[in-house]
């Protein structure tokens, strides 16, 4: 009987479940029987930020500026549907981006939300009120 021989890491039994020393880290993770190698949970989701596309670079442009009418990079480079429009370089003024609302801010707003809610609630109850008053009074 002829075994191949095969490159296994460590690994013990605790019970009925297999342990195996993580490749990457060194650390100890629950594996089936079959495995032969194992990446921990923790260096798995440690390389999941490596898995972007290759070459992908970040622009600081918003999805889709390629697809505007007009689209004003950072440093006043004009592009019309993605085209760079080199005359146009400088002209026109990068659109402000919208500040991000705060948390604080949020919840403020969201706050007078409901305020301004519950007056109109209050002012219909109170107009529905009147008006059966008024009702009342014709009939
Ligand atoms: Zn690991």
């Amino acid at each position: 009987m002829s075994r191949k021989k095969k490159i296994e890491y460590h690994s013990y039994m605790e019970g009925h479940i297999r342990y195996m020393i993580c490749k990457v880290c060194g650390r100890y993770e629950s594996v089936g029987d079959e495995a032969t190698a194992v990446k921990c949970s923790n260096c798995v989701t440690r390389s999941i930020p490596l898995d972007k596309p290759k070459g992908y670079v970040p622009t600081g442009r918003p999805a889709g500026w390629h697809w505007m009418k007009e689209f004003v990079d950072k440093d006043g480079t004009v592009y019309h549907l993605g085209k760079e429009q080199p005359k146009l370089k400088g002209t026109l003024k990068p659109k402000k981006k919208t500040k991000r609302r705060s948390k604080q801010e949020i919840l403020v707003a969201r706050h007078k939300e409901k305020k301004e809610a519950i007056k109109k609630a209050v002012k219909k109850q109170q107009d529905f009120l009147n008006h059966n008053i008024n009702k009342e009074g014709k009939s």
